[in-house]
């Protein structure tokens, strides 16, 4: 068979580089026998803060030479650019100046306040490149550029070029600068071609899948979860707190795993090692006997204590079970019927060390003891990220369970565990559970009431991420309630900068404990109950997250007595008019 010779366009014709890339591309195609591949124009965000003028005039030269050259090249100002945009954009480049004492320019401020809140999503995608202007006789030279680029690459850009610091005389540096990064855009553009679609991303991710992951194929569930590393962990309550809340990060990029805002991640949890020797202190094994575990096979008995039963409650069947083979007079007497009340006083903040120390003796086989316990089971925690905002990875927003009863220090298995005992680079066993009743409106024009205190925060957070990213127009109002503002404002920068820029319409804190007098989040609804009824009268969503013992039942009872009064009806029609919201899904729950 013979092969047709596809003529290319001499390095030398009248060309510029990109435009001779494109018709050797056409021409190509034309040769080939199959229709030519669609070849989409590379978009390119050129962003420019200036305070004179100068570095306006050089990015709009560079957006337009950009798009004689075929690219689509988007040219902003950075005064009012939200930068959660940024982490939609795949290239950006940027022409600074610095202003004052090494500040960014009046224009480019709040871009920059907003790209420093702690935590911003990661820019995992964009590749970047940063023009700063300057005058080398002042100290703080290039300062803005300077700390721009640093900040763009802590949040996982990857640099297209190295930072160019320039002087007064920008003619030359600007010329060099604008070929080398026509360069590096033909290079991504060839690379993204259909032709090479398949050698996959040019650009390195910053959270790579660590090198030790096996490759997933299926996606991830409860009974085969993804180990997944941990690449953030903070604390978001201060130190001076009277709780502790944190905030971790995993990286999901390596395995198959996709979630929605509003859903929830499973959790597989270890229990603490202190607690599984000190039980096996108490019994006459040395923790190497090998066991049968149903769905997990053979293991060491301690390895199986700590991963695999539940040992830190007690319940009534356990302590039923066990008294059938202890000789506890006490224990005995407990299981007449008539002391029920006492055995469920007995179970109440008590584990299995309290049971075997205080009435000793009982076990004598590993078949005994295993036979006791229940499985220990995932936690699921709200996630507390958005799959587009944050790529890649799974936020959670974890309050930490701390008590004392009967003499001893206890906590939460997951909790204690991720606080205590995991550290960044550190891998969890982690599923996705889906919350499919848990969802942002399909309008994304649709206002959104969200009542969140404590950790019920953060699917609100997702959300609000998610409607940022995606330009959602819809109006966001957040009730969020916590004990202190002073310590325990979680996620503070972050919604304070969300108002600030107006993607939170309103944001309506209740500090319970800064006050002699009790404030929550339902008697912040009560107060704005008018407003909370037009909202309500124009379509908003109501979304509740967190405690459901009491906070659920208080702002249900609260948005049923704001329809009332608002809306003129009686009890039985303000529940007629709530349930509706429910069944349009308008009123959504995820309490806890
Ligand atoms: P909380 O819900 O305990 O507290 C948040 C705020 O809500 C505080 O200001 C609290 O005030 C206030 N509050 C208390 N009662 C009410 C009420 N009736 N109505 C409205 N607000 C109220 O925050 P957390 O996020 O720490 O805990 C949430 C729930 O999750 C709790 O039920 C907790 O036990 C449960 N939980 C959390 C786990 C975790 O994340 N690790 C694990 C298991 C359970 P004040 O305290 O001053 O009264």
């Amino acid at each position: 068979m013979t092969q047709k010779l596809v003529p290319l366009i001499p390095e030398d014709a009248p060309f510029a580089p990109a435009q001779r890339a494109w018709l050797n591309g056409f021409l190509a195609g034309l040769y080939s026998y199959g229709p030519a591949p669609a070849v989409e124009p590379l978009r390119v965000a050129v962003l420019y803060g200036s305070q004179t003028g100068t570095a306006e005039g050089l990015a709009r030269k560079l957006a337009k030479h950009l798009k004689a050259a075929g690219y689509e090249a988007v040219l902003t100002s950075l005064e009012g650019y939200v930068p959660a945009t940024l982490a939609a954009e795949k290239n950006a480049l940027f022409v600074v100046s610095t202003y004052g004492e090494g500040d960014a320019p009046d224009a480019a401020q709040a871009f920059f306040q907003q790209l420093c809140v702690e935590h911003f999503p990661l820019l995992g995608n964009l590749s970047y490149a940063v023009f700063g202007l300057g005058d080398s006789h002042y100290e703080h030279f290039c300062q803005f550029g300077k700390d721009l680029d640093a900040k763009l690459h802590g949040l996982g850009g990857t640099r297209l070029l190295e930072r160019v610091d320039c002087d007064v005389e920008t003619d030359a540096p600007f010329a060099a600068w604008k070929n080398s990064v026509e360069e590096r855009l033909r290079g991504l553009a060839s690379a993204n071609s259909p032709a090479q679609e398949s050698t996959g991303a040019v650009l390195e991710m910053p959270v790579a899948a660590p090198e030790s992951a096996a490759p997933m194929t299926a996606a991830p569930s409860r009974d085969r979860p993804y180990a997944a590393p941990v690449v953030e962990k903070r604390a978001l309550t201060a130190a001076a707190s009277s709780k502790r809340t944190i905030h971790l990060s995993f990286a999901i990029d390596g395995a198959p795993m996709q979630y929605e805002a509003g859903d929830a991640c499973g959790v597989a949890p270890r229990n603490s090692p202190e607690l599984v020797d000190s039980i096996l202190g108490l019994l006459p094994f040395t923790g190497s006997e090998i066991i049968e575990v149903p769905k997990a096979g053979a293991l060491p008995l301690r390895e199986a204590l700590l991963e695999k039963f539940a040992i830190t409650r007690l319940t009534r069947n356990m302590v039923t079970q066990y008294a059938s083979i202890a000789s506890c007079g006490w224990l005995a007497e407990m299981m007449a019927p008539e002391q029920q009340a006492e055995l469920e006083r007995y179970v109440h903040g008590r584990d299995l060390f309290d049971l075997l120390k205080e009435c000793p003796g009982a076990i004598q086989t590993t078949e005994q003891l295993v036979g006791l316990l229940p499985r220990l089971t995932p936690r699921l925690y709200s996630i507390s990220s958005s799959p587009l905002a944050h790529p890649g990875q799974v936020h959670t927003t974890v309050s930490v369970v701390r008590f004392q009863t009967h003499g001893r220090e206890r906590g939460g298995v997951c909790s204690t565990l991720l606080d205590d005992r995991v550290a960044v680079g550190d891998r969890l066993p982690l599923y996705i559970h889906p919350n499919k009743k848990f969802r942002l409106p399909e309008d994304s024009s649709s206002p959104m009431i969200m009542i969140g205190p404590g950790t019920g925060i953060a699917p609100f957070r997702g959300f609000l991420h998610q409607r940022r990213v995606t330009g959602a127009t819809g109006r966001n109002w957040l009730f969020f309630g916590e004990r202190c503002a002073a310590t325990d404002f979680l996620y503070r920068e972050e919604l304070e900068s969300m108002k600030a820029d107006g993607h939170l319409t309103r944001l309506d804190t209740a500090f319970s404990r800064d006050r002699a007098q009790k404030v929550y989040v339902q008697d912040l609804m009560l107060k704005e109950a008018r407003q909370v009824w037009e909202w309500l009268e124009q379509g908003a969503y109501v979304y509740v997250c967190g405690d459901a013992f009491r906070m659920a039942k208080d702002v249900d009872k609260t948005l049923h007595s704001i329809v009332a009064t608002q809306g003129g009806m009686s009890e039985e029609d303000a529940g007629a008019y709530v349930n509706a919201l429910k069944e349009e899904r308008r009123y959504q729950r995820d309490v806890y």
